[in-house]
């Protein structure tokens, strides 16, 4: 059996999964990791992975099947996107959910082109959650869903913290709550505000001499981060941050309550849960697993982007489709 021979551009938290889940499938090996900075600093998780500039990856399309991009997604994703989809099939967790039409229409004019597929905004929001979505909406037209996101570390706004005059270092946990998360099961399909649906909860380290006071209210009344949530700030030292916070998990819920019948009503709850000990290693696994589809839809001779609500579930599977009527049908 020939193997997909898989490429990493850019080696954050993402990256590095994306080489650990490479080592979980079989029927994949990795080329290499591609990086902006000089290959010789950087010290990969396993022995023996090739390190490249991201130049030499065009000298490299006839020894890459599928690239799969883990650039971050605010500002090395709409440059790396493009460039990667004129030259290698690719795969990439794309998150910034309102740009995603436009991001998807550059990487399609590219893919078409280079007669590639792209799959983009893979993951698990978007991704996993999306595919649920989809699922749920078309099976239960008439309803409501519902996204809760955590108990986990947003990086986004953990780095917003950061930014905060006097913070030295920072975590925030999102976390869904409970009370919205009940009322929803029960199917009483409630209006929820972003406060009703969600608090944050922070663990903060100071400069020293830092007025603590200034530093809680600048979180507290930071909009579009803060402002909208119950927010708790909580000091604590260099010490306790790496100790208790040093993970990365996080997780989530899609619940869909929807109703049937006509003179005899009838309630039914969908409900798909994450949790999840660390975000990067089940994202890129994540993408490992579209890696598949976006090489076996280009060997049917299939070329464009698409989302990973476009492809059929069998693509993503190791197993032949005889397999997996046999095991799982
Ligand atoms: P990182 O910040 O760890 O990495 C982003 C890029 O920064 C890397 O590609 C790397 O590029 C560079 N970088 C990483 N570490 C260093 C360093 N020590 N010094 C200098 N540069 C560094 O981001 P993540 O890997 O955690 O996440 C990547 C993206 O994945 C996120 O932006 C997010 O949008 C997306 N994501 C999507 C999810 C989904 O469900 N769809 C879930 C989780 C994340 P280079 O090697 O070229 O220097």
């Amino acid at each position: 059996m020939n193997k997909i021979r898989i490429g990493i551009v850019g080696y954050g938290n993402l990256g590095q999964s994306v080489e650990l889940g490479i080592r979980q499938n079989e029927d994949m090996e990795l080329v290499g990791v591609f990086t902006r900075r000089d290959p010789s600093t950087i010290k990969t998780v396993t022995k023996g992975v090739n390190v490249f500039t991201m130049d030499e990856a065009k000298q490299m399309t006839d020894q890459i099947d599928v690239m799969v991009l883990c650039g971050g997604s605010m500002s090395d994703m709409p440059v790396q996107g493009p460039e990667f989809a004129g030259l290698f099939n690719t795969v990439d967790g794309y998150d910034t959910h309102a740009k995603i039409p436009e991001y998807f229409a550059v990487m399609n004019k590219n893919a078409l082109e280079a007669k590639k597929v792209c799959i983009i905004a893979s993951g698990w929001d978007p991704g996993m959650f999306s595919i649920n979505r989809l699922y749920a909406e078309a099976i239960l037209p008439e309803g409501n869903t519902y996204t809760f996101w955590g108990k986990g570390i947003s990086q986004g706004h953990s780095d917003a913290i950061r930014r905060v005059k006097g913070v030295k270092d920072a975590k925030q946990y999102t976390i869904p709550k409970e009370s919205a998360i009940e009322a929803v099961r029960r199917g009483e399909m409630p209006e929820l505000t972003t406060r009703e649906k969600h608090g944050r909860e922070c663990f903060v380290v100071v400069e020293e001499g830092a007025d603590k006071a200034q530093i809680e209210h600048e979180i507290k009344t930071m909009p579009n981060y803060f402002a909208d949530y119950d927010t708790e700030v909580h000091f604590i030292t260099e010490e306790e941050l790496e100790k208790n916070h040093h993970g990365l998990p996080h997780g989530g819920l899609v619940i869909r309550h929807g109703r049937t019948g006509l003179n005899e009503e009838h309630n039914h709850v969908i409900e798909y849960r994450l949790d999840l000990d660390s975000n990067p290693n089940f994202t890129a696994n994540v993408l490992v697993a579209f890696v598949r589809a976006a090489y076996r839809l280009n060997q049917e001779g299939v070329s464009g982007a698409k989302t990973v609500i476009d492809i059929a579930p069998a693509y993503l599977s190791s197993k032949s489709a005889e397999e997996l009527r046999k095991s799982l049908i």
